[in-house]
């Protein structure tokens, strides 16, 4: 999808979440015309919003401005988050429905409660809908046409969407007495980046009882059975679609193994079908392989030197260090104070805040004077705070490569971020060197989003990965995996690149609130699947280590 898309649309949702909120008319309609002058708009938009040119177009003030600005770095905008929380998360699918529109979606969510698609469809079926004003026959059979053309198209979701739903119906299924032990399977076990499928997998004591009682909790399909398990295709009504695998104790780690798959992965390994085992050790005690952990189950094993084969412990047990992240300085939504409190009690045991510098004017970045300013908050929080506060900065890279501070500034942090955030669209030898010269510069700690990639919404930059990865390494930088679930960027197929040169890895959430400082699980998931050990990752250094390691090319002021 081109960016002009991408920014229309989302203009064109928060119109109707506005809508749907009950928002000023005047507001709802600066964003739908604002859409639309986009649409039309001549020239390229990314030039436009780089040289900020946008702000001179008729009709795009300044708070379509902020949304345009914020989107573009970071693939969402806070108002839009915020509007999807004051909307029922079902809503949200059901104004995706062609031809419904804010005010009809308003009016069926407060006449029948709708407020999922799968209600909708239910109350369509059952003629409900249709009883309601403005509702004909015909209009009811256009939204069920919609509602089976966005069940095909629908395909991915993000891991995080995945784990949550799963846990969500994992505290359901716990609640059946007949079942021994619930958990997940499938692409969530093995830690895709994205997931199609959610699949979970029970044992259970009593075949018809937990059926039964299963049957209360959701509608259900079987669609697969044989000896040893049986498969339903159920649907929950907070959670969606889902697969579970139903077996006998006897058979559960049998079936676990098989449903983890990769199917590419089992089929070089050999096949469980015709072994006889009982348990996933037992299994790769009989193929004569040492354990493989589940997230490592992918075809790409068999490609690896044996030191990256090495089963990982990785765990947050491991973390000492919290880095990048922001606060109500730039475009956070907590303070410092806040942010350490968390940070201190998830157990972390110091801390580098790394907030957005001067180029980031969209993100409230920290002009030259503002940055005494934090010196000084940071200083007074030092004297009572848990942990140990160091000041760092999260500086673009510009499109020649250098920082945007001077080498004076630069040398007032204690650490320094590097990202691209501007000028997505340069050629991949452009990028390359870009980067390159960026991680060259001796200020440089690490390289953030090391990409740009936005799952499921954009690709990364062209970029040469693999030489990047080689001047980290040579550099002394640490490449970033940012736990962010939109992101996981380093990409965990590159992270075997980056370990082969023994590049120093960095997990980092890039929490904007507190809320975000939790998402670091998603990050160490991915390292997991990269097989990543403790001692490759900064983030694990001990303080003294880390203070080694930040003055390791430049004498930092501590
Ligand atoms: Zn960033
Ligand atoms: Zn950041």
């Amino acid at each position: 999808m081109s960016l002009r898309k991408e920014i229309v649309l989302l203009l064109e949702e928060m119109a109707e979440l506005m809508e749907f909120d009950g928002q000023n008319r005047f507001k709802v309609n600066a964003f739908k015309n604002g859409a639309n002058t986009l649409r039309r708009l001549e020239g390229d938009i990314e030039e436009k919003i780089n040289d900020k040119s946008i702000k001179d177009v008729k009709g795009i003030g300044k708070g379509l401005q902020q949304v345009i600005y914020e989107y573009y770095e970071t693939g969402s905008a806070k108002e839009y988050e915020e509007l999807l929380k004051k909307v029922p998360s079902g809503i949200h699918d059901v104004l995706k429905i062609r031809g419904l529109g804010a005010k009809k979606v308003k009016l069926l969510y407060k006449e029948l409660e709708i407020d999922s698609i799968e209600k909708l469809e239910q109350l369509c079926k059952n003629g409900k809908v249709s009883e309601v004003k403005g509702f004909s026959e015909k209009s009811v059979e256009k939204i069920l046409e919609e509602i089976k053309r966005i069940k095909k198209s629908s395909g991915y979701m993000l891991l995080s969407i995945a784990v949550e739903r799963s846990k969500k119906i994992i505290e359901q299924l716990s609640n059946i007495k007949s079942i021994e032990k619930v958990e997940v399977t499938g692409e969530i076990r093995r830690v895709r980046e994205i997931i199609s499928k959610i699949e979970l997998i029970c044992s259970i004591k009593e075949e018809k009882m937990s059926i039964e009682e299963i049957s209360k909790l959701f509608n259900y399909n079987e669609i697969e059975s044989n000896t040893s398990y049986k498969v339903y295709k159920l649907m929950s009504e907070d959670a969606g679609e889902f697969i579970l695998y139903v077996t006998s104790p006897d058979n559960y780690e049998k079936v676990l193994l098989q449903s983890t798959g990769s199917e590419e992965f089992l089929q070089k390994m050999r096949d469980p079908d015709n072994s006889d085992f009982s348990t996933e050790t037992e299994y790769f005690n009989l193929v004569k392989s040492d354990f493989v952990i589940p997230e490592m189950r992918e075809e790409h094993y068999f490609e690896l030197p044996k030191r990256l084969r090495e089963q990982t412990d990785l765990s947050s047990e491991h973390f000492n260090g919290f880095f990048h992240f922001h606060t109500t300085a730039s475009d956070g939504n907590n303070t410092l104070a806040e942010m350490i409190d968390e940070v201190a009690r998830t157990g972390f045991k110091y801390a580098v805040v790394c907030d957005h510098s001067k180029s980031a004017f969209y993100a409230n970045g920290l002009r030259e004077d503002r940055i005494a300013e934090q010196q000084k908050e940071i200083s007074e929080l030092n004297k009572i705070s848990k942990i140990k506060i160091y000041h760092g900065i999260e500086s673009d890279i510009l499109r020649d490569g250098s920082l945007d501070y001077s080498d004076d500034i630069l040398a007032e942090f204690h650490f320094i971020v590097t990202s691209i955030h501007s000028l997505f669209n340069l050629t991949e030898e452009e990028m390359t060197a870009r980067i390159i010269k960026a991680v060259e510069n001796p200020y440089t700690d690490i390289l953030a989003h090391p990409t740009g990639r936005l799952l499921l919404s954009r690709d990364g930059y062209q970029v040469n990965i693999k030489k990047v990865i080689d001047a980290c390494a040579a550099n002394n930088v640490a490449i970033e995996i940012n736990a962010n679930p939109h992101r996981l960027d380093l990409d965990w197929r590159n992270l075997f690149y980056a370990r082969e040169k023994e590049c120093l890895i960095t997990i980092n959430p890039d929490a904007h609130s507190t809320d975000g400082i939790s998402d670091i699980e998603y990050g160490i998931m991915i390292a997991r699947k990269a097989g990543v050990q403790p001692k490759e990752i900064l983030n694990c250094y001990t303080e003294e280590e880390f203070v080694k390691y930040i003055n390791r090319k430049v004498k930092r002021k501590i």
